[in-house]
């Protein structure tokens, strides 16, 4: 029997309706418990470790799962971001508490996405600010594309805008194998979702606050920063 392989992934929610978690539950083939309880497609297996939504665990113990998944598994988990990013204070949208601070969701997928094999930002929200990012944008809201920019962060960054996303546009995509050299399958995983998308001919960028009704992955792997 062929080992299956089983990809971590952390689903953070920022400033969202819940609308792009609830789709994926909605998922159909595979459904949801499917999802997280049997293999994606042969051989590969999500272990979806954080979900705000459904996860029954609450307080310090679930927000140490993050930390927890970073370290131990450094370029191997997929980071999946739901909502935009508020930046304009760092109470807008906090999670968790650090020696009596609290953490800024913005704060948690930075620190996420450094160590991450990719960041998927489902939802338009995500993908491009959406509606949390409209004029005046009165909490700085920022996609997640756009967030990592401006960290410095250099990581695949998958764009599936929709509001909601169709499940099948996230569970139909080619999960990556973990790789312990996990910046060359970075980029192999890059160009992995890209080719499908070109060869799909999908939509590969909406506007900056465009609701998109057409289903679309777009990649950003460009290095930034030291
Ligand atoms: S993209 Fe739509 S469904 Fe998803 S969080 Fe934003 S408003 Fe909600």
């Amino acid at each position: 029997m062929p080992d299956i392989v089983e990809i971590p992934a952390i689903w953070l929610q920022g400033s969202a309706c819940t609308g792009c978690a609830v789709s994926l539950l909605n998922s159909f083939t595979p459904g949801a418990s499917s999802l997280v309880l049997n293999e994606l497609v042969p051989g590969r297996h999500i272990s979806l470790r954080f979900i705000v939504t459904v996860m029954a665990g609450q307080g310090r113990q679930v927000v140490d799962v993050l930390k927890d998944t970073a370290a131990r598994d450094k370029g191997g988990y997929v980071l999946v971001v739901e909502g935009s990013l508020p930046v304009g204070d760092p109470l807008f949208g906090t999670m968790g508490e650090e020696n009596g601070r609290e953490v800024p969701i913005a704060e948690h997928a930075v620190r996420l996405a450094r160590n991450a094999l990719a960041v998927v930002a489902m939802g338009t929200c995500a993908a491009f600010g959406g509606i949390p990012a409209g004029a005046p944008n009165p909490t700085e809201a920022l996609s997640a594309r756009d967030l990592l920019a401006r960290e410095g962060v250099s990581v695949p960054v998958i764009n599936i805008p929709g509001c909601p996303p169709h499940p099948d546009w996230l569970v139909g995509r080619p999960w990556p194998r973990r790789s312990t050299n996990w910046r060359a399958r970075r980029c192999s995983t890059a160009s992995a979702f890209t080719r499908r998308a070109r060869a799909a001919r999908i939509s590969t960028r909406g506007d900056s606050q465009g609701s998109s009704a057409t289903p679309g992955a777009s990649m950003n792997s460009a290095a930034r920063g030291p």
